[in-house]
């Protein structure tokens, strides 16, 4: 059974920690109603002061991630080093045609106003 098993599984680790998706604060799954009320009156003060508060996407670590809306958004976890994947929080990703800039839906694939077909390019974009 020992010969095996000799390979630590590090090798996942190896090349970059992977990318998470940020997870928003908990706050759902409380089942107090005042609990639940207090905590969303918090994120709303939070908000407003430009606070932005999520945990680490890797299931691993989970640590918190806080950062002012008018600083520099975090591009790594500061625990585990894992990238943080923005997409879908404030970074949205679309086409854009090279030849006159107009922008689409991710699932386009040609600009439909140039004949050859123009194909578009992938972007991404501040939300
Ligand atoms: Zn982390
Ligand atoms: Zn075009």
């Amino acid at each position: 059974m020992a010969n095996s098993n000799s390979k630590p599984d590090d090798t996942k680790i190896k090349d970059g920690l992977g990318r998470y998706k940020p997870i928003k604060r908990p706050s759902a799954d409380i089942d107090n109603p005042l609990v639940k009320m207090l905590d969303s009156i918090v994120n709303g003060l939070e908000q407003s002061m430009g606070k932005r508060t999520y945990l680490c996407g890797n299931p691993d670590c989970g640590t918190l991630i806080i950062f002012h809306k008018n600083e520099q958004r975090p591009l790594v976890c500061h625990k585990c080093g894992s990238e943080i994947d923005w997409e879908g929080e404030y970074i949205s990703r679309i086409k854009v045609c090279p030849k006159c800039s107009k922008e689409y839906d991710t699932n386009a694939n040609y600009c439909p106003f140039h004949s050859p077909p123009v194909s578009l390019l992938e972007k991404e974009v501040e939300k």
